[in-house]
């Protein structure tokens, strides 16, 4: 094994002319240069703070969410999922509040006309496009939900909106999902989908973009149990983080003072993540309350109380949320992934993803394209690929397809070589520690599963 110098890599640049961005820099590279996230509608000049997830990105983000929904969803028996509609009639959001106060306060520059939003500007004084002075205009509250229109007529009355969260789909379906999941208080309702915003200000990447993705539970609990269940969500979902990699000296808990709660909340606390350029939200947990129940009993005249036959009476029950983002989870764990260390003078980069989060378990390099190895190679391929996702790659010389799988995060790299048609053996190479195993094929799957989870 060749000898292995490690440099850490700063997660905040001491460049002093690039203060916050080149890890920053570094990640968007590698994702568009590996097939991870792209800028949508590239080909015609891109849209704005608009991206798509390519081969390896689609595979990340589903791997962030399967493994939110075998934490929140498999291996519970006191939480379901569901899969509700994007698309909603504004009673929804009447009840709910968004019509009315899901609001950002906008203000204009008179001199450049840039707009920003008032409650993150450092010195609300003070343009920080054009440096003007008290050029703003007066701050204006601007509804951040998409509006569009079912059927042909525009209109009121015909006007329907892109669900700017997935929560409100659990409210919605409680009474449904009680009744036909025969589950009661303390339970919970899952659910992981696409969430727009008309942000005014997108940016950094796609922490903060008009379309994502949200991974969200409701949990419903008995009205005396809310302070309870409130912690206990607070620590199992920082612990989710930590579970995949995260180091914990990148996440803290940060509970909201009191004048950031809204008016029905009686706590919330903020997964934050340390970003390049400071630390920002991943997920919100949140003791709601009755509100939410109650706004949509109240407004759709249906009872969504729960009738207690023990206690022999109705009541709302409260509800405990952790919501999260799939898209800007995805991004902290890219970030926390990344590194890159000096080997035998030149920098190698890799993703040290958890097993769980990369995209590619697994790779098969057959060390040539000749007749002789690639059956080997595909038979290597079809022993390992029902179980873990695996990339197949024959392209290049070995040590540009290393550095490649490097770069993708895959954890094994199983090389196939012409000693394997004398010995019927495999060389696997570790992505962390590049050490390398001499594996029987017989005993391949074995030695895998020991290694992934
Ligand atoms: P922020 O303060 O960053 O705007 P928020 O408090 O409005 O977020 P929530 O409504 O609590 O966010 O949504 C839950 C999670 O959804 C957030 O923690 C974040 O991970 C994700 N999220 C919210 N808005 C966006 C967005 N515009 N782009 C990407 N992810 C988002």
């Amino acid at each position: 094994m060749p000898e292995r110098t490690v440099t850490a890599l700063p997660l905040v640049s001491m460049n002093a002319a690039d203060p916050t961005n080149t890890l920053m820099d570094k990640i968007v590279n590698l994702c568009k240069r590996r097939g991870v996230i792209f800028q949508s509608a590239d080909i015609y000049g891109g849209f704005r703070s608009t991206y798509d997830y390519g081969p390896i990105g689609s595979l990340i983000l589903r791997n962030v969410k399967d493994a939110w929904w075998k934490t929140m969803v498999q291996v519970r028996h006191d939480i379901v999922g569901i899969d509700a509609a994007i698309l909603s009639p504004s009673a929804v959001w009447e009840a709910s509040g968004h019509l009315e106060n899901f609001t950002d306060p906008l203000v204009d520059c008179k001199e450049c006309n840039e707009r920003f939003r008032e409650d993150q500007l450092d010195d609300p004084l003070s343009c920080p496009a054009c440096s003007a002075k008290n050029s703003f205009t007066e701050a204006r509250a601007f509804n951040l939900m998409f509006k569009t229109h079912a059927g042909p007529v525009e209109g009121s009355g015909h006007d329907v909106y892109l669900r700017p969260e997935t929560a409100q789909g659990m409210f919605t379906n409680f009474k449904l999902v009680l009744e036909t999941s025969r589950k009661k208080p303390p339970f919970g309702i899952a659910q992981i989908g696409k969430s727009f915003r008309n942000e005014i200000t997108p940016g950094n990447f796609v922490f903060r973009t008009r379309e994502f993705e949200q991974m969200e539970m409701e949990f419903f609990v008995p009205p005396e149990q809310a302070d309870k269940w409130y912690q206990y969500w607070c620590d199992q979902r920082m612990k989710w983080y930590v579970d995949l990699g995260i180091p914990e000296d990148q996440l803290r808990l940060r509970p909201h003072d009191q004048d950031e709660l809204s008016h029905y909340s009686s706590g919330t606390s903020d997964v934050e993540f340390l970003f390049p350029w400071g630390w920002g939200e991943l997920e919100g947990i949140a003791n709601r309350g009755d509100y939410d129940l109650r706004q949509h009993s109240e407004h759709s005249g249906e009872k969504l109380t729960y009738f207690d036959p023990d206690l022999g009476e109705h009541y709302f029950p409260h509800v405990i949320e952790p919501a999260a983002g799939a898209t800007r989870s995805m991004m902290a764990f890219l970030l926390a992934a990344y590194d890159e260390e000096t080997v035998n003078g030149e920098v190698r980069t890799v993703l040290r993803f958890d097993p769980q989060i990369a995209p590619y378990k697994i790779a098969v390099l057959p060390l040539s394209k000749k007749d002789t190895i690639t059956p080997l190679a595909n038979q290597v391929f079809d022993l390992v690929k029902e179980r873990w996702m695996t990339d197949y790659d024959e392209t290049q010389n070995i040590g540009k397809r290393y550095r490649r799988q490097d770069e993708l995060g895959t954890p094994y790299c199983v090389t196939i070589d012409f000693e394997t048609l004398e010995d019927q053996s495999v060389t696997v190479r570790d992505r962390d520690s590049m050490k390398q195993d001499r594996v029987s094929i017989d005993r391949l799957v074995e030695y895998l599963s020991e290694r992934l989870r």
